[in-house]
Parts: structure tokens; sequence; C-alpha cells
């Protein structure tokens, strides 16, 4: 039986929007296990993979930084290099080593260069140098209850200075701006409202995001209001609505062929779908037969009435 769509979180809102059969196939069916080792099961993309070890080696070196322990290049390298290698396994590594012999030792060099760009922004600079003193990594895997939609959108750091609380999220992909992500960012204070382990006082939080674009990352800060929560939340709704209805066009045999295709062969390209999908020999001639299968389908509907 299809699942009732109850999990909002950032990656699946950009992917319900990014491509639609993308989300169902990779997020529709596991409302209730939302676990690590379901999520490893899970096709990752390569740049999944990479974004979860920067995020890994990211709270590793700055809990080492915590305790005094300040990692050398070397180190960086070897955390990057090994993270790499276990996520993406032996038969795939030996793949893409066989394939394209260089690409893995260029993509560790430039994932250290991004984590080493990360230190070289002014909130990263303000911890390492104890200006900012009272921060904590959070666990993006720890959900906050919302009426019916459970909202994955932790912060991966939050920190204090003087009375606020700041809450930053680092977007390693830096995906383009879109004319919501004020209200995407500010899901993060909802989250923290509902968590109960941070103060419930709107005018007490700050949003700050970083997003790393064009290889430079690009900093963002954000103000809440009890109208732009409340906005907020409905995005959400909106999101969860749609999800639902996505699941409830499947049907329950599951039938993938009217879930809506992506718009931009871009995401096609990265896609780890893409093999199963009707869009692998071209997303155009994709669209338009499945266009031509639903209009065949009202035709039908109608001429049965
Ligand atoms: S290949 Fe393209 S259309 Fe097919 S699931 Fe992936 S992103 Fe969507």
């Amino acid at each position: 039986m299809n699942q009732l769509q109850t999990m909002w979180s950032i990656s699946r809102r950009k992917s319900l929007i990014n491509c639609p059969r993308e989300y169902v196939l990779r997020y529709s069916s596991n409302q209730t296990q939302y676990n690590k080792q379901n999520i490893k099961s899970n096709k990752k993309s390569l740049e999944d993979i990479l974004v979860t070890c920067l995020r890994e080696v990211m709270i590793e070196r700055l809990e080492d930084q915590k305790n005094g322990i300040i990692w050398s290049k070397k180190m960086i390298l070897l955390k990057l290099k090994m993270s790499l290698e276990f996520e993406i396994g032996k038969k795939g590594l030996a793949k893409i080593k066989a394939s394209l012999p260089k690409f893995f030792d260029n993509l560790i060099l430039s994932a250290k260069k991004q984590l080493e760009l990360l230190w070289n922004t002014n909130i990263f600079r303000r911890i390492s140098n104890s200006k900012i003193k009272r921060w904590s990594c959070l666990d993006r895997k720890k959900s906050a209850p919302n009426e019916h939609i459970d909202i994955y959108c932790s912060p991966d750091l939050v920190f204090q200075i003087q009375k606020k609380w700041n809450l930053l999220r680092i977007d390693f992909l830096g995906e383009k701006s879109n004319y919501f992500e004020d209200l995407e960012a500010l899901a993060m204070v909802n989250w923290s409202i509902e968590n109960g382990n941070l103060p419930d006082l709107i005018d007490k939080f700050q949003v700050h995001v970083l997003k790393f674009r064009n290889g430079k990352w690009l900093y963002q800060k954000f103000i809440p209001n009890k109208n732009l929560l409340q906005q907020s939340k409905q995005l959400l709704e909106k999101d969860v609505i749609q999800m639902n209805n996505l699941v409830e066009k499947m049907g329950p045999m599951k039938n993938l062929s009217l879930i809506p295709l992506s718009n931009n062969p871009h995401f096609c390209k990265k896609c780890s779908f893409k093999k199963s999908c009707p869009a692998k020999n071209g997303l155009e001639k994709a669209k338009n037969e499945q266009f031509l299968l639903e209009y065949n389908l009202v035709k039908e509907r109608f001429l049965s009435n």
C-alpha cells in the first residue's frame, strides 16, 4: 500500500520541484523507517555522496577543533578520502577508477578546497578564533512534529551571540536561488521552536545560510517574524499535499507512467534513476509520450461516460 506522505525536508522539496518522478522513487516509500540504514540503501547520486562526506568531515573537524585538535591539510585529505571510499563502496570505486582514472583524486581535491573555503567564511573564522564560543552541530536526521507534518529541517550549526540564537544551514550543493528561499530557510525556526530545546520566542532567532555556488560560499541572512513563519508553515503544507497527490496518482499498483518527469534535462544528467526512466532516451521525447498517454486516458474516460 502507498504510504501517507508526512515528511518534509529541503532535500524532499528540491526533489519534488526538480522532478516529481524522482521524488516518488526516492522518498515516497520511506515515511516510517527514516534511519541511516534506510538512507544508505536508497540510491544515492555521486553528488549526494559528496555532500554526506563533506558534512561528516566538517562536523568531525569542528568537534576536534573544539577539543583543541587542529587538523593539518594532509589530515583533511585523508578524512575526505576515507569517507568517500566508504560511501562509494569498493565496487563503485573500482568502476570509477577504471573508467576515469583521475576522477576520484580530483574529487577529493575539490572537496578539500570546498572545506578550506568554508573555514574561511566569516562564521567559521569566528568559531576558529573563539569569537563565537557557544555553538553546537546538530543531527539533520532529527525531526520536529508540526501538526501532521514531520519537519526534518534542523540547522547544521547553532551558535549563540549575546542573546540571539543563530541557526546556520550549510548548502554544499548550492541550489539556484528561488523565490521561496526565505520561507525554506525559516523552516529551521519552526523546527527549532517545535523541537523544544531552543526558546520559542521568535525574536530570539536569526537564520543564516551558506551556499556553495560557482566555487564560492555565498552568505544569506534572514530575520524571522510571525507572518513569515506562518507562510513558511503553509509552504510545507502545500508541499506535503502535492507529495500525497503524486502518491495517489501512482495508485495501489505503483504505476509511474503518469507521474510527471522533470522539466529540465540538467537534472536527468545526474539522476541515479535515469537507467530505468523513459527519459533515458531523451526527456522531450519521453514527455511527449507521457502527454499522449494521459490524453488517451482522458479521452477513453470521456467516451465511456
Ligand atoms: S531521469 Fe530525469 S525525468 Fe527521469 S527520474 Fe531522473 S530527473 Fe526525473
